[in-house]
């Protein structure tokens, strides 16, 4: 099978288990345990609080471990946004994340905020002039994407965040689909607040971390025994926060050279798919997108049809028609960028790997030809009505 599905999990690595093993078995105590137990499970969270904060440019103390990438987005927003008495307005993009997306609505709604959602041009890009007109004397916190998980474009971050910094607004950015890619070092980038999440590099499913600068204050969403420093309550995931910090050790190890290579092997997969598919869309910036990331529109097919086909013949892909959570409305990110809803549901998209390989590619660009030709075979053109309107968003 050919896994182009990176965007939506990672497998955990060999050496990520590895390093995880001991805290689940031997060495398993609760770090607030006084016994010795507790006190090696305490020396290794904080450890891996350590070695992340080293990798994020970030204090060991500005290091929230939370059980994923949602949580720290929730965690983020609400919890700076609550904290912090700027305001009431929040400023954040229409292809956010939905944990995103959701918590500022969740503010919206519950606690009387103004939310301005910054468009996007036809590629995913904010405009930091655009940015910079909407901060307002109340605004409490803007958060931008990093990298967005469904078309791949990757935002201006440190010119926005100068942008913010001048004008007194902490910036908190979803770096899920940046994180082993990209440089993340939250000072050099000017960045308040970052999220990541662990198994979309090499780390298991349920553990991620909110990185705060600690100037910003952040009220808990989960309340409890006061873990995390009180702003996340809740037995911490030793074995989880051990397998973050190694995850992200390995990939920074290799970060750069990755990048190059796999963003070669992108635009060498795109240039064939459009030579095979003449009139496939790439959505999404050309350049400014994830090295391991080519989505496209395929017109007159059904985006989940194509990727049924795809599973056929060993390509295992995201489409942009997935029902991620029983959704059937068309992907927020594809309507935020100008695609017209029929448009939107022929989505697909293929994420890889550092692991990817020329041959590989290969095989699904042909792959995709196939498959988007037996779907026109037997799709009938629109006016025959019997296209059935699948819609919705990919796993994320
Ligand atoms: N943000 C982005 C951009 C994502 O792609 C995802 C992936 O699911 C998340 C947040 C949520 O992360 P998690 O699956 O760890 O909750």
């Amino acid at each position: 099978m050919i896994y182009l599905d990176s965007a939506a999990t990672t497998a955990v690595r060999r050496e990520v288990l590895e390093a995880m093993w001991p805290y689940l078995t031997g060495d398993f105590g609760n770090p607030s345990s006084t016994h010795s137990l507790g006190e090696r499970a305490a020396t290794a969270l904080g450890e891996a609080r350590a070695t992340v904060a080293r990798l994020l440019g970030a204090r060991a103390s500005e290091v929230v471990f939370t059980a994923g990438g949602t949580e720290a987005d929730n965690l983020a927003v609400k919890g700076i946004a609550l904290a912090n008495p700027r305001g009431r307005h929040l400023v954040t993009t229409p292809i956010e994340h939905e944990a995103v997306l959701e918590s500022c609505d969740y503010l919206r709604r519950h606690h009387g905020f103004d939310v301005t959602l910054l468009p996007v041009d036809g590629t995913g890009l904010v405009d930091p002039e655009q940015f910079a007109a909407v901060l307002r004397p109340d605004t409490t916190l803007a958060s931008i994407m990093f990298a967005n998980n469904e078309i791949g474009t990757v935002q201006p971050v440190a010119e926005l965040s100068a942008i913010a910094e001048r004008a007194g607004v902490p910036l908190h950015s979803d770096a899920v689909q940046a994180a082993g890619w990209l440089d993340l070092d939250i000072r050099r980038l000017g960045l308040d607040a970052l999220t990541i999440s662990g198994h979309k590099l090499g780390a298991p499913k349920g553990i991620g971390a909110l990185v705060v600068r600690g100037r910003l204050s952040l009220e808990p969403v989960l309340h409890g025994g006061g873990q995390e420093r009180g702003a996340r309550s809740g037995t911490e995931n030793v074995a989880g926060a051990v397998g973050l910090a190694t995850a992200l050790t390995l990939a920074e190890r290799t970060r750069v050279d990755d990048a190059h290579r796999v963003t070669a092997l992108r635009d060498e997969f795109i240039a064939t798919v459009k030579s095979m598919v003449p009139d496939a869309l790439l959505t999404g910036h050309a350049t400014s997108r994830l090295p391991g990331h080519a989505s496209f529109c395929f017109a007159g097919t059904s985006g989940e049809a194509v990727l049924l086909e795809l599973e056929r013949r060993g390509v295992v892909c995201s489409s942009g028609s997935a029902c991620a959570a029983g959704s059937d409305e068309p992907s927020h990110v594809l309507l935020a960028v100008g695609i017209e809803p029929e448009l939107a549901q022929t989505a697909v998209r293929f994420t890889f790997g550092a692991g990817a390989t020329d041959g590989d590619l290969q095989l699904a660009a042909a792959a995709v030809l196939e498959s988007v030709l037996a779907v026109r075979r037997l799709t009938p053109e629109p006016s025959g009505g019997a296209r059935p309107p699948r819609t919705g968003v990919p796993a994320t």
